[in-house]
This record gives C-alpha cells, sequence and structure tokens, in this order.
C-alpha cells in the first residue's frame, strides 16, 4: 500500500496560517503581513503536492482493486456468496461463464437450478451441512452449462463472507469432470467386466469342473457351484479373494509366473493345461488338481479362466487298484508279487552290504480241516488273525506275506554277516513265529488251536534268483511237516545242523545250570607291592559229554535265550558264599570278589534288592563285593546304568569298568557313571611290548582313570617285561596268567 500523510496536518497548518493572518487588536503590521502572506502561498504549494500524491495512491489502490476483481473473476474455479435459502449474492465470471449468462443475471437466482436433477438432493443437503459445526463434506454435482455434456464440480465451501450477514457463504466450485469421467468410465469397465465374468453363468453354474474367472490382478471375480465343492468357499465368500490362496504356498511363485511370463508373450492362443497341480482347500488341506488355464478377452480386458478337476478321487481310486495287485485282500498283507519284488531287492541288499537274510515260508497246520469243520468264514477269521499276529510280532524291516490258502512267507533281513550266527539268528525269528502262532485263538467264539510248520532258507545275494529260494523254502517246509509238524527246518543241512546243536546246547545249558555242571574259578589281583588284593570270578561249565566249555561260548548263548538271569543270580550267590568262607581266614577275609554282571541282569529293575538280599544272605560285608560291567551296557540307558549303580554304591558295592577301550565309550558318559575302577582291555596289554601305539594307549588310559580318580586295572599280563611297563606306567592293580590263572577257590595259593 502507498504511504498516506496524516490527514490531520493540513487542518493544522490552516488553522496556524489563518491565526496568523488576523491582525492583532487594532494594529496593522504590514511587513508581519507580506510574511503570512509568504508562509500561506508555501503552504498552498505544499497543499497542492500532497494532492497529488493522494491522487497518484487512489490511482495505485484502484488498479490493485480491479487486478482482484480479475482474479477473482477470471479464476479457472467459479465463485459464488449464497445466502441461507441458496439465493446467489453474487457470482464470479468464471461460474456465470461455465452457466452460460452474465454475472450480474446470476445474484438473485438460486443455485439449484443450474443443478442437474439427479444431484438436487446432493446439493440439499450440502447447503445443510454447511450450517453445522463440522461444516460440509466436499460434494460433486453436475451442472447444467451453455455445453451440452454438464459440468461436474465439487463444491467446496468457504468461511461465512464477514461483510455480509452470517448467513451468507462463499462456495468454491472446482472444475473435476475429467476425474469423474473417468472414473466413472472404469466403474462401467469393471461393471462390464463383471457382467462378462458372469456370461452364461446358468451354464458354468451346471460344469462338473470347477470354473473359476479371475481379472488380471488375480481377484476372483466368479466361482461356479463345482469350484465351491472343491476349494470349500462359498461364492460369496470367494468373489474378490486372491486366486494365489486358492494354489499351495510353495507353488504359488512358479504359478505366479508362469500365468506372467505367458501374459507377457501375448496371452494364450489355447487353452494351457497343467495336469499335476495342487489346489488348496479352504481349510488347508493339499487337493490334487487338472488344470486348464485360458485367458479370454473380456470387455477389452484379459480374464482368466481356470478349469479345475479334483482328482483326488481318481488317485484314491488307483491307489485302491494298486492296493488289489500288491495287497492281499483278506488279510491286507502284501501279496505274493510284492513280496517278490522286496525279496529281489533284499537279495541286492545283502550281496552289497555283506549281511545275512533268511526267507521263512510256513503254512498252518491241518487247516484244510477247519474249513471242512466249521466252513470257510471260520478259515477266513482264523487267517486274519494270523495275519494280524504276524504284523504285531514281527519287526517293521521284515516283510510278512500272505502267498494264497494258508502260505505265508517272511523276510528276515539284516542278520548277522558269520553264516552259523545268521542261522542262529533266523532260527530264533521262526521260534518267534511259531510261538505267535501256536497261542490259542477264539473264532467266532469258539476256542481254536493250531500250530504251523516252518521252512527256513537263508541268502546273502550270491545264490540263485529269488523264484528258486521261495521254491527252496517250501522244501524245507516240507520236510518240516514231514517231521511230525509243528516244527521248523533249515534247507541246508549244515544250517540245520548248526541250529539244532544251539537249540541242544542250550537246552543241555539249562540242564548243566540245575545239576551242578557249572563252577566259579578265581583270578587273583595284586597290587604293585606284590600283595593279593582280591579275585575276579570267572564261570566254568563241565559239559557231561562234550567236557569244559568256555565262558566265551557259553555266556553268550545264556544271553540269547534269557538263561543268563538265573546264572547270573547263581554267580552271585556263589562268589558271596565264597566271601563269608573267607571271613575267618587271617589273610584271604581281606580278598574281594569281582564278578561280571551281563547287561541283561543289570538292566533288571531289582538287581540293587537282588545283591543286597544275596549280601545278606551270606553275611558279607558289601565293600568286599565287586561288579564288572562293560563299556556297551553303559552305552544304551545312561540314566538307568547310573542310578542302578549309584544304588549299588550306596550299598558300599564297587564298580569296575571292564574290557575299557575297546567300546568307543564317549569321556562325557565316562566321567558321569560312578565308577571305582577301570580295566583296561587285555588286546592292549597282549600287544604292549611289539606295538608302540598300545603302549601309548595304556599310558593314556592310565592318566584318564587317575584324572577321574579311579584305581586302573591292567589284565591279561602274561609276562614279566609287560608287568615291568604297566608298574612303570603307573597301573595300580595287575591280573593275568603271571600271577596266576583262574582257578578252583581251594587251587588258589
Ligand atoms: P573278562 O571279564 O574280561 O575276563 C577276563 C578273561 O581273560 C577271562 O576269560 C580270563 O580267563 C582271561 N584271562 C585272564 N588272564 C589272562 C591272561 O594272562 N592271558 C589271557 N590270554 N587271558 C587271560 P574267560 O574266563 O574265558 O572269560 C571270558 C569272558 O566271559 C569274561 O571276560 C567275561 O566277560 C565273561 N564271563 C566269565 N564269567 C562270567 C560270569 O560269571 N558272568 C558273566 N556275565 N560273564 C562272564
Ligand atoms: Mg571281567
Ligand atoms: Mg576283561
Amino acid at each position: 500500500m502507498p504511504n498516506l500523510p496524516d490527514p490531520s496536518s493540513a487542518t493544522v497548518l490552516r488553522e496556524r496560517a489563518e491565526a496568523r493572518l488576523r491582525p492583532a487588536a487594532g494594529v496593522v503590521d504590514l511587513p508581519s503581513m507580506e510574511r503570512t502572506l509568504h508562509e500561506l502561498r508555501v503552504h498552498q504549494i505544499e497543499l497542492e503536492l500532497q494532492n497529488d500524491e493522494l491522487r497518484r495512491i487512489q490511482a495505485e489502490l484502484e488498479h490493485a482493486q480491479r487486478r482482484l476483481v480479475a482474479l477473482y473473476d477470471e479464476a479457472p474455479v467459479g465463485y459464488c456468496t449464497m445466502d441461507d435459502d441458496g439465493v446467489l449474492l453474487e457470482a464470479n465470471r468464471t461460474l456465470a461463464g461455465w452457466l452460460g449468462v452474465q454475472a450480474a443475471a446470476l445474484v438473485g437466482k438460486r443455485l439449484s437450478a443450474f443443478v442437474d436433477r439427479a444431484d438436487q438432493d446432493v446439493l440439499h443437503l450440502y447447503r445443510r451441512a454447511i450450517r453445522r459445526p463440522g461444516g460440509a463434506r466436499d460434494r460433486e454435482v453436475r451442472l447444467h452449462t451453455g455445453r451440452q455434456a454438464p459440468l461436474w464440480v465439487r463444491l467446496e465451501a468457504g468461511p461465512p463472507h464477514d461483510a455480509l450477514d452470517s448467513h451468507a457463504y462463499r462456495l468454491a466450485l472446482i472444475d473435476v469432470t475429467a476425474t469423474v469421467t473417468a472414473r466413472i468410465q472404469r466403474q462401467a469397465d469393471e461393471a462390464a467386466l463383471r457382467e462378462a465374468a458372469t456370461f452364461d453363468a446358468a451354464v458354468v453354474e451346471a460344469l462338473a469342473e470347477g470354473v473359476v474367472c479371475a481379472e488380471p490382478g488375480g481377484r476372483v471375480l466368479s466361482f461356479n457351484r463345482a469350484a465351491q465343492a472343491i476349494f470349500g468357499y462359498t461364492a460369496a465368500e470367494a468373489m474378490g479373494l486372491d486366486v494365489s490362496r486358492l494354489i499351495p504356498e510353495p507353488e504359488r511363485a512358479r504359478h505366479h509366473e508362469q500365468v506372467k511370463r505367458n501374459v507377457q508373450n501375448g496371452g494364450w492362443v489355447g487353452p494351457r493345461v497343467w495336469s499335476e497341480v495342487h489346489g488348496r482347500h479352504k481349510s488347508g488341506t493339499v487337493l490334487p488338481l487338472s488344470l486348464v488355464l485360458t485367458t479370454v478377452p473380456r470387455a477389452g480386458h484379459p480374464v482368466h479362466l481356470a478349469i479345475v478337476h479334483d482328482l483326488s478321487e481318481r488317485q484314491a481310486h488307483e491307489a485302491e487298484v494298486e492296493r488289489l495287485a500288491f495287497k492281499d485282500t483278506l488279510t491286507g498283507l502284501p501279496n505274493r508279487r510284492l513280496m517278490m519284488d522286496r525279496l529281489q531287492h533284499s537279495l541286492a541288499e545283502v550281496a552289497r552290504s555283506g549281511h545275512n537274510g533268511a526267507l521263512i515260508f510256513f503254512d498252518l497246520d491241518h487247516f484244510k480241516r477247519l474249513n471242512d469243520s466249521r466252513g470257510h468264514g471260520m478259515g477266513d477269521e482264523l487267517l486274519r488273525q494270523v495275519a494280524s499276529r504276524l504284523t504285531e510280532g514281527m519287526r517293521e524291516v521284515d516283510t510278512v506275506a500272505r502267498f494264497g490258502g494258508d502260505e505265508f512267507v517272511v523276510l528276515v533281513s539284516e542278520l548277522a554277516s558269520e553264516g552259523s550266527a545268521a542261522a542262529i539268528q533266523a532260527a530264533g525269528a521262526a521260534e518267534r513265529i511259531r510261538a505267535l502262532l501256536r497261542e490259542p485263538y477264539v473264532l467266532l467264539g469258539h476256542r481254536w488251536d493250531s500250530t504251523a510248520s516252518l521252512g527256513i532258507v537263508l541268502f546273502d545275494g550270491h545264490e540263485a534268483d529269488a523264484t528258486e529260494l521261495l521254491r527252496r523254502a517250501d522244501a524245507a517246509m516240507y520236510q518240516a511237516k514231514a517231521a511230525g509238524r509243528d516244527t521248523l527246518r533249515f534247507f541246508d543241512p549244515a544250517m540245520q545242523a548248526a541250529a539244532a546243536a544251539r537249540d541242544e546246547l542250550e537246552a543241555d545249558l539249562a540242564e548243566g545250570l540245575r545239576s551242578g555242571q557249572l563252577a566259579l574259578h578265581y583270578q587273583v589281583q595284586v597290587t604293585l607291592d606284590g600283595r593279593i588284593r582280591g579275585v575276579e570270578a570267572l564261570a566254568r561249565w563241565t559239559h557231561p559229554k562234550r567236557g569244559a566249555i568256555g565262558p566265551a561260548v557259553f555266556i553268550p548263548l545264556a544271553e540269547e535265550c534269557g538263561l543268563i538271569l538265573p546264572l547270573g543270580a547263581w554267580v552271585l550267590d556263589t562268589a558271596c558264599k565264597q566271601l563269608a568262607a573267607w571271613a575267618d581266614h587271617p589273610v584271604r577275609a581281606r580278598w574281594s570278589i569281582a564278578v561280571n554282571v551281563s547287561a541283561l541282569q543289570f538292566k533288571e529293575a531289582g538287581f540293587a534288592e537282588q545283591v543286597t538280599a544275596t549280601l545278606a544272605r551270606h553275611g558279607v560285608d558289601p565293600r568286599l563285593l565287586q561288579v564288572e560291567l562293560t563299556e556297551s551296557m553303559t552305552q544304551q540307558d545312561v540314566a538307568l546304568t547310573v542310578s542302578h549303580m549309584a544304588a549299588l554304591r550306596a550299598l558300599g558295592v564297587q564298580c569296575a569298568l571292564d574290557d575299557f577301550g575297546t567300546g568307543l565309550s564317549s569321556l562325557s558318559r565316562l566321567e558321569r557313571l560312578p565308577l571305582d575302577e577301570l580295566k583296561i582291555d587285555q588286546a592292549f596289554i597282549r600287544d604292549l611290548l611289539t606295538q608302540p601305539q598300545h603302549g601309548v594307549i595304556v599310558h593314556t588310559i592310565v592318566e584318564l582313570g587317575h584324572g577321574l580318580g579311579l584305581t586302573v586295572v591292567a589284565e591279561g599280563v602274561e609276562l614279566e617285561a609287560q608287568r615291568a611297563f604297566l608298574v612303570a606306567a603307573g597301573c595300580d592293580v595287575l591280573q593275568g596268567y603271571l600271577f596266576g590263572r583262574p582257578v578252583p577257590a581251594e587251587a588258589l595259593q
């Protein structure tokens, strides 16, 4: 704004000039009048100058006003002021131009007169909203203009006009025709798409195939009834759903990529078929599907059309066909075909691994009698029960098959690599089957007893083919029948002999234990100063016909058939009896006896109680008893082993770890065991002088044992040089032929 002079200054000056012109009472002072005249003239000039300035400012103001009016009038936005009744109080030229009238002509007219009939309500509500505290939300209405097409304007209310009364409002009308028409077009396109997608809806609904239609972005546009059944979504739920939800997570990316690539390549000419796809049911389960995917143009846009077929049923059917081809229908066991297949594999496997396998062929004795006397229904029931006993009773790695009628075959794998040991294991498996099948049956309320005859053939993969093996097992079964049924026979006479000898020996051992053929021998253990600190008890068996049989033979046998429990109890009892007998001896009263304990014994729940009872029965000091465990025993259930050892040590009994160094003990486990002694395995002592690394191992074990606070014992000491080495290495106790062989108590020196 220009600088305005103080409006009061002119008046003040004039008043001052007039006062000077007025003569003082009665005196006319000429020179002073001239001065005053001069001043007045000067002043007049000043006033004229000020007038010029005022005119200039006036002109500037008028120019600024014209500019403002032009801005207001020619803005690209329509402006108007309106009273409460919607009557226009003024309008700018832009608005007037839109409406095809002079701005002045608009004054006194209602805005609604120019608004499309369809938008009258919008305008009405808008005007009412303006009055409310929060004001009105911007609205869009169509204005009828001089042009043919209506103009879309957005209404934006300004603040009340301060120069007018508070019932007048300013309104800006912004041309939004371009955006609104684009939006309307888009909505129309979408509607057209939707319509296109639902085109022929009745036909699509009736299809047995699931039909899913999706817009390019992947949103579902339609979802027919079959699709609802396949995916578990209702049509309403599926609408707008992202199609990727119908694909299992791992396949989504691949699917998406494929679709994208096809679209980029100009879409499909014809349908694309993916047969191996998966769908995702609403519940999350994955379904096998066949899929035909095609893109069709609809209202100028590509629309994806997926036609899906649920393959679950077909696959289940195929599985059933397969089951029928490989499984016996009556029992559900593998049939001959599957067994032959497994046998082929097994032959290759044993040839590679060096293990043995066995085929056990058997049938039920006198099965025909049951069928003839009680009917086939009973026969079938027996076969079913036999099958379920076999499935439950055999290891999972073994295959149990029904060959038809009452014939069954069991394929036993992973047997020992050594022939006679494998024969013993196979005989054991066959025995288990025989025992399983001998248990009485209840068939439709009736008790039935049955037995089986079994033929066994061993294989190591280098013999004749599968069919020949089966023939041999079958032949062996006929020998079992000929031998009076309810028994087993090997195809190979040597195997037969081994198995028979084992059976015999087992029976003899049981008898030997009962009739006192077993004895305990004792081998002394000496300390470094040459004093005997105790003995180790070692079991001996004198067979009435075969003479002395070593523990290396009969202990494993006893372990296999469970005889080790009574045998172990006998050893413990005999050793305690011996301790009691020495109790009054001046020197031997201080000797300890070490007994060897088998894994099976040690695992028995009441082992500690058995030891307590035996010690008590003979009135023996528990500190004189030592138990020797092997590394392998401590490797199975460490927690249980530790608790049993702790229970024994709580009694005062000593614990030693026998044959240490061969069982690949983990050192952390060793540390956890509550031990008193380590016995270095004989193997290291034997070659001590010839194999330097054994010397290193001995040193290491001694150091380790001492580090853990244990006594270290060396056994199998035969030579003076060995003794010297062990003494130098720091062993605490020595045992071996050098000091004495295991002998009966009476023979001890
Ligand atoms: P082990 O407990 O390591 O017993 C030491 C074996 O070494 C004994 O063999 C003993 O006769 C032998 N031996 C001792 N000094 C020498 C020597 O200087 N040179 C040589 N070459 N050998 C020596 P044995 O009596 O044949 O016992 C073999 C294994 O049978 C024992 O090994 C033990 O594991 C087991 N055993 C023996 N008696 C029993 C028993 O009553 N119960 C249990 N569960 N196992 C027993
Ligand atoms: Mg021992
Ligand atoms: Mg030993």
